[in-house]
């Protein structure tokens, strides 16, 4: 459990660090609040020569308001979106999101850029970037770019940041009228990753004509996907029990589930129905201005 030795570099400044990741190419690693990588290092399942410390970096934290976006620093840690008022007045999604993430002490120290850089299959903010169609800011010394969520996310623990770049901002929508989201999770009982999760974002009229919906689903297969055959299977209908229970039956359509001592690949096939049905309900409760009680046998059971 020791990791391998390293170098370690704590650089004061965004472009001190970018300058050690452009001289270390793909023999560094980042440092942010090491919920992630310090495991990994230990178990020497990432052994890197040079460690880029960017939690000294002063002005990655902040939460703010541009326009129709809400911008939030790399180094906002869980406990910050899980308390932050612009956030849970304005996009409630990712504080409900975050405030399930693992325990007290890991929200304190990780943060969301470390989250979304890892890409863990059973974290849970990437189903809620993905259903919030938000935005990643990645920055390296010859410039920055922008990757939709949609093309972010590649593959286990494999994200379109490259060597020498860092994620330094997540951008999300402001809520819209009519809009209703909801975060679901089946918590694995050890660690409280998710073995499912789902996060809805519903737009709905109070009568309950469904204008738009997505759906970001964890946990099931290697990387965070869009349910898009149960969005499909939603969009422009008007809500009954039934339309959302055999639509959610395709929550895992076109995935091959990931199989565990924790759960099988069927189990999980089945955990990403109810779980997402648990999501839409809810979402579409709070868009339709309801009180946030599942409506009879449509919600089995309790989440946590
Ligand atoms: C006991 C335990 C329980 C947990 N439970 C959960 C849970 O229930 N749900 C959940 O989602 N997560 C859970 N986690 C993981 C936790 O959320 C981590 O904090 C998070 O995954 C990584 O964030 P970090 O800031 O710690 O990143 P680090 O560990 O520092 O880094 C993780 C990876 O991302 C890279 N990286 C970090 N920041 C950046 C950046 N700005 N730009 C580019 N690359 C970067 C690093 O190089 C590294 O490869 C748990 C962790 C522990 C230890």
């Amino acid at each position: 459990m020791i990791p391998a030795e390293f170098e370690y570099q704590a650089p004061k400044t965004l472009d001190e660090a970018l300058r050690a990741l452009g001289r270390h190419g793909d023999e560094a690693k980042i440092l942010a609040g090491g919920h992630s990588l310090l495991p990994m290092m230990k178990l020497r399942l990432a052994s890197p020569r040079y460690v880029v410390d960017i939690g000294r970096i002063r002005g990655m934290d902040y939460i703010r308001e541009e326009r129709d976006k809400i911008a939030i620093g790399a180094l906002v840690t869980h406990a910050q979106v899980t308390t932050s008022e612009l956030l849970r007045a304005k996009c409630p999604l990712l504080p409900e999101t975050a405030s399930e993430i693992g325990d007290m002490q890991v929200r304190n120290r990780g943060t969301i850029g470390g989250s979304i850089a890892h890409a863990d299959p059973a974290a849970d903010y990437p189903a809620s970037i993905l259903a919030l169609d938000a935005e990643m800011v990645v920055q390296s010394s010859s410039g920055k770019r922008t990757i939709p969520a949609a093309d972010f996310f590649v593959d286990l623990l494999t994200t379109q940041i490259r060597p020498g770049e860092i994620l330094t901002e997540v951008r999300v929508p402001v809520k819209r009228a009519g809009e209703g989201t909801a975060y679901k999770k089946f918590h694995q009982p050890a660690s409280g990753f998710a073995i499912v999760g789902a996060a809805a974002r519903v737009i709905a009229s109070k009568a309950g004509q469904i204008e738009d919906v997505a759906l970001g689903m964890t946990g099931v297969g290697s990387k965070a996907y869009r349910a898009t055959a149960v969005e499909k299977s939603l969009r422009g209908k008007t809500a009954s029990e039934s339309l959302i229970a055999e639509a959610c039956g395709k929550a895992a359509q076109g995935i091959d589930p990931l199989a565990d001592i924790f759960a099988s690949a069927e189990y999980r096939r089945e955990m990403a129905s109810v779980f997402a049905r648990r999501a839409i309900i809810s979402a579409l409760e709070k868009a339709m201005g309801r009180a946030s009680s599942p409506s009879k046998g449509a919600a089995p059971g309790k989440t946590k």
